[in-house]
């Protein structure tokens, strides 16, 4: 088992050579549409007691509202994974619907979606993460973006991610962290998670060292960031705590 942190500035460089200024236009890859602005993200919550402003400028594509994660980790796919060329069957855990769209549209994916109590009119498999109703080796990938930070026993969870891929299969996790170390209260009630880890459905504020968890099932996991991805999905300019919380996502090999 091995951990990379690939953390790398890549500098954009036009094909005259000249680095791109912040001034330039900035592109939805589920619109397809360059913008100068997105639309700036403005909610304050609490962190450890602290109430925290995490005000972004250009967070949201002004037509979809995509948010910076959501482009980030479609971005990673496009990039990183096989995921649009190589025929791959995929379990996509609470999907987002922006990246359920664009999947559904390729011919060479299966696509698989799956909640804890699925709408209606979804067709969607109804699945407790910490218990998955599909047999060892069923997937050749997943998509579990912003859900395990929800999960008390994310530790069962995981194992359960490792037992449906397939060996050689990969999976892409992402969740909000804050800093190195994973920060976890016991017995806290609703107002208590609200106040120490920003909203009462989280159970816990995960660090970087979140991919301990994810070596300790068997995973070969690299940690991503969004300076590693190149590309104008992000306003590079715009650091905010809302943005270093979704920085990263853990690439996951079996
Ligand atoms: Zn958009």
């Amino acid at each position: 088992m091995t951990v990379s942190i690939i953390l790398s500035t890549i500098s954009t460089v036009t094909s005259m050579g000249r680095r791109l200024l912040s001034s330039d236009k900035l592109f939805c890859p589920f619109c397809k549409k360059s913008f100068r602005q997105f639309k700036d993200y403005e909610g304050h919550y609490y962190i450890k007691e602290v109430l925290v402003d995490h005000f972004t400028k250009n967070a949201l594509c002004p037509i979809c509202h995509s948010d910076m994660r959501h482009r980030f980790v479609f971005q990673f796919l496009k990039e990183h994974t096989p995921l649009f060329y190589k025929p791959t069957r995929i379990l996509h855990f609470a999907p987002e619907p922006l990246i359920e769209d664009e999947l559904r549209k390729i011919a060479s994916i299966d696509y698989i979606t799956c909640d804890l109590n699925p709408p209606k009119e979804k067709n969607s498999v109804n699945i407790d993460m910490t218990n998955i109703s599909f047999p060892d080796a069923s997937f050749d990938a997943f998509l579990n973006i912003h859900v395990l930070e929800h999960i008390e026993d994310d530790h069962k969870a995981i194992r359960e991610l490792y037992r449906i891929l397939k060996v050689g299969g990969w999976g892409v996790i992402a969740i909000p962290i804050y800093g190195d170390i994973t920060f976890e209260v016991a017995n806290l009630d609703s107002e208590g998670r609200t106040r120490m880890y920003g909203i009462d459905q989280h159970v816990r504020l995960n660090g970087l060292d979140f991919f301990e968890k994810l070596q300790d099932v068997g995973f070969n996991v690299k940690i991503y960031s969004i300076d590693s991805v190149p590309g104008k999905y992000v306003d590079r300019t715009a650091s905010s705590p809302h943005t270093e919380s979704d920085k990263y996502l853990f690439y996951c090999i079996k």
